[in-house]
């Protein structure tokens, strides 16, 4: 043994082609692999019955198929089931599977923690740990279409599968991890893999925008962007990085990625915080945002009630006056929808990813190592001053 062997899992397509011509094996030899490992979920060389068999002798010493161990599997009342990963060296993320009538749609993690620090994000409070790999990217599907057609009792194999659609809404932001990140979305969508739809594959991002630009070209997949305030004195609190890029470079860049995107909108993403970004003016001022000028966006509004976060200040808004917000969005023309939070019982809905795993009060250690203790925080950022 001695030697590591390489974790072939995360090669995309064409990468998987360099390997292999570096093994002295045939371009189609790789899309052999691709449809073992992806289309058929196999992880055992000794299955893949059409290899030679030298091949996969070789294949065995140096090689492997590896996704991360899985910590905790919990399934929700409604049916969501959520996986804490090991990641290794005490990190642990999670990937969230939410079944439909007419679709199954797995979240995907990206980075362990997150850099960003959105004020309401659990994931964002845990500071970032790392990048993710592609190999733990798509070891995220590959493991858990496995395990739904497990519990389902549907065989492996082609036919039957259980994931329809993917998010990139899981823990870390993935435009940050743009590499790794592509090369999981390309495997997403080939045919010899798992054979997605673009329109079915969509990548959420705070607005890194010269990385939307770069999507748009490489790779581009629907989009999501969280947006969560109308302007940019409420966002700069909310979402750090809007100080870097602010609304109008990031609606300028929703704009560019709407000529290459897939779908015929742009879905921005709103947190709806109690007394926070949540009133009719603030609805009026998405409206003008969306709306303005040379900056105008085609996109559809999806408000999702804020899940709890032990943070001092922020709360969920009421129902009604979602239903108020919503209602100024939709009759300016806004296609809106509320989401339904689902998983709520296994800490598995939007923002809670942080990882059982982690020790929580690492977090306030951490915190309180950079001088941002959870009040000293609330302090900095007083409501009252950006919430006009
Ligand atoms: N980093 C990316 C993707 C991961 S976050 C992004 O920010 O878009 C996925 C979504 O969950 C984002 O829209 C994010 O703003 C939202 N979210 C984070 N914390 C939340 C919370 N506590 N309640 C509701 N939504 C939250
Ligand atoms: Fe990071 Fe997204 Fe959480 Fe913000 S909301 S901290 S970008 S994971």
């Amino acid at each position: 043994m001695g030697e590591e062997r390489v974790n072939i899992l995360g090669m995309s397509p064409e990468q998987l082609v360099d390997y292999c011509g570096t093994l002295g094996e045939k371009p189609f030899r790789a899309r052999q692999l691709l449809r073992w490992i992806h289309q058929c979920g196999v992880g055992d060389f000794d299955a893949m019955t059409d290899l030679a068999k030298s091949f996969r002798a070789k294949l065995n010493r140096i090689a492997e198929i590896r996704a991360p161990s899985v910590l905790a599997d919990h399934v929700s009342q409604d049916g969501t089931r959520k996986w804490l990963l090991d990641v290794g060296q005490g990190n642990a993320i999670e990937s969230v599977f939410i079944p439909e009538d007419d679709r199954g749609t797995l979240c995907v993690s990206t980075q362990a923690g997150c850099a960003v620090n959105c004020l309401f994000c659990s994931t964002g409070k845990q500071g970032f740990n790392r990048n993710l790999t592609a190999d733990e990217i798509i070891g995220q599907l590959w493991m858990a279409e496995a395990a739904v057609r497990k519990s389902r009792g549907v065989p492996p194999g082609k036919d039957g599968r259980q994931i329809s659609n993917v998010v990139m809404m899981g823990m870390g932001e993935p435009l940050h991890n743009f590499d790794a990140t592509v090369a999981a979305l390309k495997l997403m969508l080939d045919d010899n893999a798992y054979g997605l739809s673009r329109r079915r594959v969509t990548v959420s991002t705070c607005g890194v925008v010269p990385m939307m630009d770069k999507l748009a070209k490489e790779c581009p997949v629907a989009l999501a962007v969280s947006l969560h305030a109308p302007n940019d004195k409420l966002r700069d609190v909310l979402v750090p990085l809007n100080r870097r890029y602010p609304l109008a470079e990031l609606m300028a860049a929703c704009r560019r990625y709407f000529e290459h995107a897939p779908r015929d909108f742009v879905m921005f993403e709103y947190c709806m915080l109690n007394g926070v970004n949540d009133s009719d003016v603030h609805a009026k001022e998405l409206v003008q945002l969306v709306r303005r000028g040379p900056t105008a966006v085609p996109c559809k509004v999806n408000l999702i009630p804020f899940n709890s976060i032990p943070m001092p200040g922020l709360s969920r808004s009421t129902d009604e006056r979602i239903e108020a917000f919503a209602k100024i969005l939709r009759d300016a023309g806004i296609i809106t929808t509320i989401r339904k939070t689902r998983g709520d019982d296994i800490e598995a809905a939007c923002g809670l990813l942080a990882g059982e795993i982690m020790d929580k009060t690492r977090v306030q250690e951490r915190m309180a190592e950079k001088g941002i203790g959870t009040e000293g925080y609330i302090k900095t950022y007083t409501f009252k001053n950006v919430c006009s």
